[in-house]
């Protein structure tokens, strides 16, 4: 089915007893902050991922650019099964995490973003383990000068490096591992495997994990998007996607709603 920007103004259905839950995690379930590390989730948004995991049989899973470290640190105590750093990392239902083979960073790169975030205050580097980002949401004037850094890290560091654009924030990571290939790890094993896949987001970087859905007849959905996107669904921002989740749980458990 084709798909254009004018196509996905359209609620997504409630969610299936069938359906396994991918969910990004800034900018979809939280607002997105100035300071990645200052973000952490209310009691709200843990029950509400509680309630849908039980409706689902434990098939709900963060997908995030972020590491599955600081996925934990965010949800606690929940510890939800994962993909992390764009799919590099994954941790399935029994908590068994596995990673993808990367290349390690070469020290004097990592040093050269080093000097850079201090040169430009308002800048910050987080290293993630396998990637690396550069947040400037504290100097959006810098973004350009961090896109100039991050591209020559890039080619220094060597084959097998990428950069990658996301929201007020530029990444360095081990090239040709997504999110879709992270949505695809967790399907692989129960109690993900054999069910419909529905995935939310709202980055340039969930636009694999949109495709990835598409291909096995999944439901995409794009958060907050006014681009040109592969999500067949919409929903306009953070309440809308705690909204549409609330009135899922409620249909996928009516009982609960009424005890
Ligand atoms: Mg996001």
């Amino acid at each position: 089915m084709p798909s254009s920007a004018t196509e996905t103004r359209v609620t997504p259905p409630h969610l299936t007893p069938d359906a396994a839950l991918f969910l990004d995690l800034d900018g979809t379930l939280l607002e997105l902050a100035d300071r990645p590390a200052a973000v952490a989730a209310d009691d709200a948004l843990r029950g509400r991922l509680v309630t849908l995991t039980h409706a689902l049989g434990g098939a709900v899973a963060v997908v995030s650019g972020r590491a599955i470290n600081d996925l934990d640190r965010i949800l606690r105590p929940l510890v939800l099964p994962a993909a992390g750093q764009h799919g590099i990392e994954w941790r399935d239902a029994t908590r068994h995490r596995r990673q993808h083979p990367t290349p390690t960073l070469p020290a004097e790169t990592l040093a050269e973003l080093d000097l850079f975030v201090a040169a430009h205050p308002g800048t910050l580097l987080e290293s993630k383990g396998a990637s690396f980002a550069v947040h400037f949401r504290g100097r959006p004037d810098a973004a350009r000068a961090v896109a100039t850094i991050l591209a020559d890290a890039a080619r220094d560091a060597g084959p097998g490096w990428e950069v990658l654009q996301g929201k007020m924030m530029t990444e360095l990571r081990p090239a040709g591992v997504h999110k879709g290939d992270g949505i695809r790890r967790l399907l692989a094993d129960p109690p993900f495997a054999g069910r419909r896949p529905v995935f939310v987001g709202d980055d340039w970087t969930d636009e694999d994990g949109f495709v990835a859905v598409n291909a096995l007849q999944g439901i995409s959905v794009a958060v907050a998007v006014e681009r040109e996107t592969q999500a067949r669904y919409r929903l306009d921002g953070v309440a809308a996607v705690h909204d549409w989740l609330d009135r899922s749980a409620a249909a996928l458990s009516p009982t609960r709603e009424r005890g």
